[in-house]
């Protein structure tokens, strides 16, 4: 039987207080999202600027895996890749995806200085140095998580391809094809970022991120946000579960330091 949780909230009767039944990294050291003290943010003068290389991205498909849609790309060669900023080597893009709220007042996963923002954009590249994603999950230096907030304002015209593509993938486990992508339309002006070590913010909650937060975020208009919200969690022809609240709460620092660039 379906355990159901008092609030009614489908994210949450399955969601972040379970997981470490499971999954028991997710009491460990260096989880992810955190609460990002600006104040206590420490400037690097070590840290370069950040190179996203997206030109030659290739979108392949479109898919909701019940927890968030993911827009999948062509990772097969190094086309669309990160570097510099605090990394090491090439990282390349495998997939983006957003967190959101059930309002506009919530949704992002990282904070900053307890400031939630309605959305959040991660990223996601591996390592190149490991060959491909399943290897690079298992180490320290896997991935690359480049996370975006999304502010209420105007519309960000870049995002609308991809909320118009959200009603061919209304459930668990839909596809669609999703070709001509091109992220740089998802970016803001300036890529000053902190950084600091985390982990998937999503079972199995692996400690292999590198997390680069953006800080300033895009803006995406109220109306832009519905559509977000009228996905399902649940597979086609079960009871309606609507995909809101699919973020994860700030998790300890512990013993991290956050870096600053600029
Ligand atoms: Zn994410």
């Amino acid at each position: 039987m379906q355990e159901k949780d008092v609030s009614g909230a489908p994210f949450a009767s399955r969601g972040p207080e379970h997981w470490h039944k499971d999954f028991p990294i997710a009491k460990g050291e260096r989880q992810s999202p955190i609460d990002i003290d600006t104040k206590a943010a420490i400037h690097d003068p070590g840290l370069k600027s950040l190179f996203p290389s997206y030109e030659q991205a290739v979108s392949r498909r479109i898919i909701n895996n019940g927890h968030s849609f993911n827009v999948e790309f062509d990772d097969s060669q190094d086309k669309a890749v990160l570097k510099g900023g605090p990394l090491t080597g090439t990282y390349r893009l495998i997939q983006f995806h957003f967190h959101w709220g059930s309002s506009d007042g919530q949704g992002s996963e990282h904070t900053v200085d307890k400031k939630k923002y309605a959305a959040e954009l991660h990223l996601v590249h591996w390592n190149t140095k490991y060959g491909d994603f399943g290897k690079a999950v298992q180490q320290p230096d896997g991935l690359a998580g480049l996370g975006i907030f999304l502010k209420i304002g105007d519309a960000k015209p870049g995002l609308q391809k991809v909320l118009d593509a959200l009603d061919s993938i209304k459930t668990k486990g839909k596809s669609a094809d999703f070709a001509n992508f091109d992220p740089r339309v998802l970016l803001p002006e300036s890529l000053d970022y902190w950084t600091y070590p985390g982990s998937l913010t999503t079972p199995p909650l692996l400690e292999c991120v590198t997390w680069i937060v953006l800080k300033e975020p895009i803006s995406v208009s109220s109306e832009q946000m519905l559509k977000f919200r009228k996905l399902n969690f649940n597979k086609e022809g079960e009871p309606e579960e609507l995909m809101v609240d699919n973020w994860r709460p700030a998790q300890p620092l512990n013993n991290r330091k956050i870096a600053s660039f600029k």
